[in-house]
């Protein structure tokens, strides 16, 4: 009987491995592993997985969102997170105008303030 479960328990860790290696795609310098939002009716932060573009605010449920991206300051190196649509953000350390962007990673947006979402909540069928 234990020998029994202890087989079937093996073999729904070997099928667990199976499907989680699935997913091997190669990572450019620019490529990210989560896409940041900001909510312009709410002011909520929130990521989701790289493959998910959100259709709407997981909290507000409004589809006025943002994809968030970084600003590096030319004179400083400091980045910068906000809505991409601004084109140009002033730097938080010097308030200098900062236009250099670059995609932010999953660190990068939990330290910003966001939180990770499903799919499900920001209106996307996987
Ligand atoms: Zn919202
Ligand atoms: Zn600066």
């Amino acid at each position: 009987m234990i020998r029994l479960t202890l087989l079937f328990l093996a073999s729904l860790t070997l099928a667990g491995s199976l499907v989680s290696c699935g997913s091997g795609e190669g990572e450019a310098a620019l490529d990210s592993d989560a896409n940041g939002f900001f909510c312009a009716e709410c002011k909520s932060k929130f990521y989701t997985d790289r493959k998910v573009f959100a259709n709407h605010c997981p909290d507000c449920k409004k589809a006025n969102i943002e994809l968030v991206v970084g600003f590096v300051c030319a004179a400083d190196q400091h980045t910068t997170y906000g809505p991409r649509g601004k084109g140009a953000l002033a730097c938080e350390k010097c308030r200098k105008l900062s236009s250099n962007l670059v995609i932010p990673r999953e660190t990068e947006l939990k330290t910003w303030g966001a939180s990770r979402r499903s799919a499900a909540a920001v209106g996307v069928e996987l």
